[in-house]
């Protein structure tokens, strides 16, 4: 028996950053896995802190949880949403935590004596952090190298994806390399000087990228091409173009594989495989192309102008708009703003209203007005995480007549504290990965609207948060209409909670966004927007 050889794509980018590395990573992945490879990605982060969990929505966009509790950077999400395999801790890295690794070590003693260097030190660490996601039951690897080539916060990690070339075989490693190739108008032309410029970098590292793929904005010609490939060393079929796709994100797997991407991948690493056949991803993007109906959603968060804060839920919506054959169009509206102009003005003519998840006072009154709106006025309402939380503190202001209630989070003294920290999380002064995180069970009550949209009696789904919702008040709660659907399954935490008295009220303490795919939505997604849709009609039809 021949012994189990693991493959590995390595992929870089150059020239700037913001290329859709991580969309390009879960592309290959999705090409390799469709024909019939097992794949793991991963994702290796430069910065210094131990993950992104502590780190601003204005730094880094949404931290994206992992079934195992690990909170990691967005493309993760990309990585979930386009392939199959599992992520676990070992799915992303920072500089943090190879750093936090090897001086553990160093005070155990356990480098005996030796100085502890980037060159070998970092770079072993770097590396088995790889070799750890090349398991026996994993046919290619696919790790994505954060940052741009040039910064010298990565530079450890190009040394180290080179000498694994070294470790394992130069057979057994490819190399990516995405680059930009600018459209500059005053010279009406296309520009390669910065991709050669980024290869050069790399070369001199000692890489030779295998594969150029070049975002553009407008086609490449052939001769561009042919000076890519002469300059950067690159086969010419090897270097591809990408260009920006206007409709969706999911269009890019699409184009690789017509670019030969898979082909080129296959052949260079000399693996054995079925044929593509994208007819299921095909499906799903015909039903993006063509739309029967449109709907509009409004997200009513505090990072409205951040296009990346709320990703996965923004993705979300649209894998249920892709389910209900309808353009889900999202106005994303600044919490702020409904406070500052009332709801009336801000919320006018949506279809459904959500709340997303959110830390912090700043935005809450806003955010409550928006509840309070969609409650009185029949508007379907989807409450995410702090979005339940200001479901239950405005109804118990509202219709409780519990004027001053609030969380704890921004009131600590408040008479009543209807959310609130519970014991286990009372003694923690740590900021990092001390939230509930992770995947919970979640028992439903049969006939409730979560059971129903469901269809199940349990389901697990993923948490970040610190504040839950106070037992205390749930029985006053329950006598005044609203309903607490869905539980841990000793019945003790709040998980979700809705009105039956409305078309479609329901709050969840979870991040469902976390699950949804584009060939299959979330079931609370699409439920959601279908009810938005309903919702429209009947606007119309009064
Ligand atoms: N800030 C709230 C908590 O910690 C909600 C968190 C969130 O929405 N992810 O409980």
């Amino acid at each position: 028996m021949s012994k189990h050889i693991c493959k590995h794509i390595f992929v870089t980018g150059g020239v700037v950053s913001s290329l859709g590395k991580g969309l390009t990573s879960a592309s290959v992945g999705l090409l390799l896995e469709n024909r019939g490879l097992r794949v793991r990605l991963q994702k290796l982060d430069p910065y210094l802190n131990i993950d992104p969990g502590t780190m601003s929505p204005y730094q880094h966009g949404e931290v994206y949880v992992l079934d195992d509790g690990t909170e990691t950077d967005l493309d993760l999400g990309h990585y979930e949403r386009f392939t199959s395999g599992p992520l676990t801790r070992q799915s992303n890295y920072t500089s943090g935590r190879i750093y936090q690794s090897i001086l553990q070590k160093e005070r155990r003693g356990e480098y005996l004596g030796s100085t502890v260097q980037v060159i070998p030190h970092v770079t072993d660490e770097i590396k088995s952090a790889i070799r750890g996601v090349a398991t026996s039951d994993v046919d290619v690897v696919i790790t994505e190298l954060g940052g741009t080539v040039g910064d010298i916060e990565g530079l450890p990690y190009l040394e180290a994806i080179r000498q694994f070339a070294l470790d394992v075989g130069k057979n057994n490693c490819l190399y990516i390399h995405l680059t930009l190739v600018p459209y500059l108008k005053a010279a009406g032309e296309s520009k390669t000087k910065p991709t050669q410029t980024s290869v050069m970098q790399l070369r001199q590292i000692g890489i030779q990228p295998d594969v150029l793929i070049c975002r553009t904005e407008r086609e490449m010609s052939e001769g561009m091409k042919d000076k890519i490939a002469l300059f950067c060393n690159v086969e010419r079929r090897a270097v591809i173009e990408e260009r920006d796709k206007e409709l969706s994100i999911y269009e890019v797997p699409v184009s690789l594989s017509a670019n030969k991407l898979d082909q080129i991948i296959v052949e260079k690493l000399d693996l054995e495989t079925k044929q593509l056949d994208m007819s299921v991803w095909q499906s799903m993007l015909n039903r993006v192309f063509n739309p029967r109906q449109e709907v509009s959603i409004g997200v009513v968060g505090k990072y409205i102008s951040l296009s990346d804060a709320y990703k996965s839920i923004y993705e979300s919506l649209d894998h249920a708009g892709i389910a209900l054959e309808s353009r889900v169009v999202v106005r994303r509206i600044d919490s702020e703003e409904v406070e500052r102009d009332g709801a009336d003005r801000a919320l006018a003519g949506l279809d459904g209203i959500l709340v997303p998840g959110g830390f912090g006072y700043r935005g809450i009154p806003g955010k409550l007005a928006a509840v309070r709106y969609a409650r009185e006025k029949k508007i379907p309402f989807f409450g995410i995480c702090l979005g339940l939380q200001c479901a239950v503190i405005e109804f118990a202001r509202s219709v409780l007549g519990l004027k001053e209630a609030n969380t704890t989070e921004i009131d600590a003294d408040t008479r009543d504290p209807v959310v609130c920290l519970l014991d286990d999380q009372f003694s923690i002064t740590d900021m990092g990965g001390t939230m509930r995180l992770g995947s919970y069970p979640c028992k439903l009550t049969p006939s409730s609207l979560a059971h129903k949209v469901y269809g199940a009696d349990e389901v697990l789904e993923r948490h970040r948060h610190r504040y839950e919702f106070n037992n205390a008040y749930r029985q006053i709660f329950e006598s005044n209409g609203m309903r607490f659907s869905g539980t841990s399954p000793d019945g003790n935490l709040v998980e979700v909670v809705e009105i039956p008295d409305h078309p479609w009220f329901l709050a969840v303490q979870s991040h469902p966004e976390f699950k949804s795919k584009p060939t299959k939505s979330h079931p609370l997604f699409r439920e959601f927007v279908r009810a938005s849709l309903d919702h429209k009609d009947r606007r119309r039809g009064s």
